[in-house]
């Protein structure tokens, strides 16, 4: 459903953030919706704003002094977790690991995140950080049904 009278409300740096704000919106009942990519706009706009390769969120114009609460409380909220993260990564905010062996969970220092360290309940290993990309690091479960 086209917008009346188009206005581009926020760049966003992915989809996901794009869907996530115009979900906001909707929620506070702004009509709100979301260009892709470029291939999309064309469709949608006859190639007026065809030079546009990150997602939009667009509103309806009438809606921007609405909108501005919405999207400065987004922004506001970003910048917050994006300076939270960093903060982690230097400061000595414990990181809690569960183990998978005894299934308790430890607090270690942020300085070790990324190794792996032993369980201080029962001496496995326990990845901090929970990293994804452990390599030889097997995650078949113990009780499946097996081959
Ligand atoms: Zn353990």
């Amino acid at each position: 459903m086209p917008l009346r009278d188009p206005f581009a409300a926020y760049n966003a740096g992915n989809n996901i953030e794009a869907h996530l704000v115009c979900h906001l919106l909707v929620e506070s009942g702004i009509e709100a919706m979301v260009i892709e990519d470029v291939s999309q706009v064309g469709v949608w706009w006859g190639g007026t704003v065809s030079e546009i390769h990150k997602p939009q969120v667009w509103i309806e114009r009438d809606d921007i002094e609405r909108a501005r609460p919405v999207l400065t409380e987004y922004d506001r909220r970003s910048a917050e977790r994006r300076a939270a993260e960093q903060q982690d990564g230097s400061e000595a905010a414990p990181i809690c690991a569960t183990c998978e062996k005894c299934g308790k969970s430890a607090n270690f220092p942020a300085t070790l995140k990324g190794t792996v360290q032993l369980c201080p309940h029962c001496r496995a290993y326990v990845d901090v950080g929970e990293d994804h990309d452990i390599e030889g690091w097997e995650e078949t479960p113990a009780d499946g049904a097996g081959d």
